[in-house]
């Protein structure tokens, strides 16, 4: 049992380093996605402000459009009343109609003004939102060329780290062995094994019984760590 347990040490040794090489090929992408997704937040954000801004001219170009009609309107009609000074009820009927359509043309003009204000304002949000756009899109493009650089490393790891596993899974180690150690692996973080210092488990830092420091120590069969399942070894 011995010679299983320092089997699996030394494929421990290797698989540390893959399981971290392989968190590396998880978070990296992940990470990756999150960045983009922001990006792509903002990018949509500086089109909603555009569209706003675009509403509001066109709004602005509605309200000068109704003020012009208005205008003509204000001068045919006091030609029309200049030629109707006889007719004293159609004079009346006449002023009525500017006055209404001069205190129409005034609220348009005020609400485009105030609609002007806005636009300008949407305006300038956008030129800073670009900029800003523009920078995080720049140090997004650094980023991203590092982390395929290191999506690239990580990869090469793991290939090698794969390769160099293959040679060590010799046939020292039995089946029911290592399934439960690549079981382990999954379930505690790339650490199978623990050392027993004295009585005290390096990876949960549990003291285990004194039966169980006896077992070890025997060594005829692997023994698990009563606190975290690893497989328990001592230093000799
Ligand atoms: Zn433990």
């Amino acid at each position: 049992m011995q010679e299983v347990l320092a089997a699996l040490l030394r494929l421990q040794e290797l698989d540390q380093h893959i399981f971290r090489a392989q968190a590396e090929l998880k978070r990296l992408p992940a990470e990756r996605g999150q960045r983009l997704a922001e990006i792509e937040r903002r990018v949509q954000k500086l089109a909603d402000t555009r569209n706003e801004a675009q509403k509001l001219r066109v709004r602005i170009k509605e309200l000068e459009d109704t003020s012009s009609a208005h205008r003509l309107r204000v001068r045919k009609v006091e030609s029309e009343a200049a030629s109707a000074r006889q007719d004293m009820a159609l004079l009346v009927a006449f002023q009525h109609e500017i006055r209404t359509l001069k205190r129409e043309m005034n609220s348009c003009e005020e609400q485009g003004l105030e609609l002007v204000g806005q636009a300008e304002a949407l305006d300038k949000d956008a030129t800073a939102q670009e900029a800003g756009l523009e920078s995080e899109k720049q140090l997004f493009g650094e980023y991203d060329a590092n982390v395929q650089g290191e999506l690239a490393a990580a990869q090469k790891r793991v290939d090698e780290l794969g390769a160099e596993r293959k040679k060590r899974l010799t046939g020292a180690i039995p089946p029911e062995a290592l399934t439960s150690y690549n079981r382990l692996l999954a379930a505690r973080e790339g650490q199978a094994l623990a050392e027993l210092d004295g009585r005290a488990c390096q990876a949960c830092f549990i003291d285990v019984p004194a039966n169980v420091v006896v077992r070890v120590q025997r060594g005829s069969e692997l023994v698990p760590c009563p606190g975290c399942s690893r497989i328990l070894f001592q230093r000799g």
